[in-house]
């Protein structure tokens, strides 16, 4: 039977929760453990598709389709464990899902409130889609202990606790121990208060990690389990970390895996921890042979959440490469001004990354750098709306379609990107919706297959001809212009396996030219980098022997 550990953060937000969560799935796994990592998120917004990059971050995208927060991509890139729909929840879906059941007369005239009905919906969520041999479920809770909007969760775990029993659950809150200068000490107030709430909603809970930027002396260690009511070991440091993969060594050092186990009454009987798989990732990440620089050219330059996943698959390319990757924020927009001198900015760096991205903001700025990469010889990798532009300039610079463009941006001469039902035929259409109910217009989201050219590169890359990946946009390449691109060079070397969707182009003439339609940032790990940017990283490499 699954044990349940709760994960609540206080004092401040940004304490590194999710991070400190997925470390915690790692180091139970590397005793053997089977587990799974749930986000309950309590904000209002259903899911975060519609939340703007600036607010939120990056959408991660499920196997199953599901746009979920960030955090999820830092479970799945710590453990492995593919996350789905069912791994994250919001107030406004528990919300919307009780709201619909309302209307249909479900409650049979009840009341419906906070409690029971909403504190019910969420434990009924912690409960559902467990697999049968999962050892541990980690729940992280957004949001603050105090806030108006997480109250319900916290009522609920405070009711599952009672329900489940205190051998089957544990809570562990993150607080925030700061460091004050002019005092020349560690504050462990704010921890006190923050636990004496928490306790104040019913949960006492069993392991307080500290995070602090200067170590804890010993006697503040007691202070804090004193007045919080745990044992010191219980108190566990969380210094600040050179890199997020140095995170879990650093806990499982700190005790964390040992003291959950512990509170288990399960430490004795564990099987031993086995690190050799962070011990290989810290030793790829720290001891690099040389530098590579990659020019990101997109939209949200300066808001590094927004390309989370791309940054850190950018970084496990380099690991797997032993090459330090700096990465190049340029943002699009000012390649797009009359004097912008592109040539200056491009040449030192030794791969050019168009990434994803909505909206025609930067677009010309995105096509002029994929058309510098391409005359140039410069490693270039273009991810979905990258790809896009990619097929962009390749009409209009070799195939002659000088009013080529993407119906994203308003109508266009050449709809060399557009919606499916632009540009497929009611034939097609009809299949299409009669396999798998794709209406087109609506997002393409979640895994699907794709079938690559036998002797193309990326069927070399992947070292196989059938993939699966990670999409989330609306448009595609319009497959009409497929004689037209390959004529200039660009081949379409990966399709949807019935033929219709171009997912796939690379150029041949070129050391390294591919444009991908899915999100393939998604599923790279650090002790599995995808091997598309272990590609590029290697060719960029290449490219730094010769600038
Ligand atoms: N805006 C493009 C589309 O919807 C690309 C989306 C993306 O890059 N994720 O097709």
């Amino acid at each position: 039977m699954a044990r349940f550990i709760f994960i609540t953060g206080g004092v401040v937000s940004s304490l590194g929760k999710g991070l400190m969560a997925a470390s915690l799935a790692a180091l139970l796994q590397a005793r053997g453990y089977k587990v799974r990592i749930r986000k309950l998120d309590p904000y209002l917004n259903v899911d975060p598709g519609t939340m703007s990059p600036y607010q939120h971050g990056e959408v991660y995208v499920t196997d199953d389709g599901a746009e979920t927060d960030l955090g999820l991509g830092h479970y799945e890139r710590f453990t492995g464990v593919p996350a789905r729909q069912s791994d994250n929840v919001t107030s406004g879906r528990i919300y919307q899902g009780i709201i619909a059941k309302e209307r249909k007369g479900d409650y049979l005239g009840a009341t419906v409130q906070v409690v029971p009905h909403v504190t019910n919906a969420i434990k009924d969520f912690i409960r559902a889609d467990l697999d049968p041999d999962l050892d541990f479920l980690i729940c992280e809770i957004g949001g603050t202990v105090g806030d108006i909007e997480s109250l319900p969760f916290i009522e609920a775990i405070r009711q599952f606790r009672n329900e489940e029993g205190r051998e089957r659950t544990l809570s562990v809150h993150t607080t925030l121990v700061p460091y004050i200068a002019a005092a020349g000490e560690l504050k462990t107030k704010p921890t006190q208060h923050s636990v004496r709430e928490l306790t104040s909603l019913g949960i006492q809970p069993e392991i307080i990690v500290c995070r602090c930027e200067h170590p804890l002396p010993d006697n503040e260690r007691a202070k804090i389990a004193l007045f919080c009511n745990v044992r010191k070991e219980a108190v566990i440091p969380a210094l600040d970390a050179k890199s997020i993969y140095a995170v879990p060594q650093q806990y499982s050092e700190a005790g964390l895996d040992a003291e959950v186990l512990r509170a288990f009454g399960e430490l004795d009987r564990a099987p031993a921890l086995d690190m050799r798989r962070w011990d290989d990732v810290t030793d790829r990440l720290f001891n690099w042979e040389s530098e590579v620089t990659i020019g990101v050219v997109g939209k949200y330059v300066g808001l590094q959440d927004a390309y989370k996943s791309l940054t850190e698959a950018l970084v496990h390319g380099g690991m797997a490469n032993r090459v330090k990757v700096g990465i190049r924020w340029l943002d699009a927009e000012l390649f797009e001004h009359p004097e912008a001198d592109i040539p200056a900015q491009l040449e030192p760096l030794h791969g050019i990354l168009v990434p994803g991205g909505f909206g025609e903001r930067g677009s010309e700025g995105k096509i002029a750098s994929v058309q510098f990469a391409r005359e140039r010889g410069v490693p270039f990798f273009g991810i979905c709306l990258g790809m896009q532009m990619a097929c962009i300039e390749a009409a209009r610079n070799q195939a002659g379609l000088a009013g080529a463009g993407t119906t994203e941006f308003g109508e266009t001469a050449e709809p060399v990107v557009g919606l499916i039902t632009e540009w497929m035929d009611a034939e097609g259409l009809k299949q299409r919706r009669e396999a798998n109910g794709d209406l087109g217009g609506t997002m393409r989201l979640g895994a699907y297959e794709a079938v690559l050219a036998g002797n193309s590169h990326v069927a070399s890359i992947y070292g196989g001809t059938h993939i699966s990946e990670r999409h989330r946009h609306r448009y595609e390449v319009n497959i009409h212009y497929k004689g037209a691109l390959e004529e200039g060079g660009l081949l379409f070397t990966g399709m949807s396996p019935d033929g219709a969707l171009p997912e796939i182009v690379e150029r041949p003439d070129h050391p390294w030219f591919v444009g991908v339609q899915f999100h393939p940032e998604l599923k790279s790990k650090p002790f599995d980098p995808h091997p598309l940017f272990a590609s590029f990283i290697e060719a960029a490499v290449k490219q730094s022997r010769l600038v």
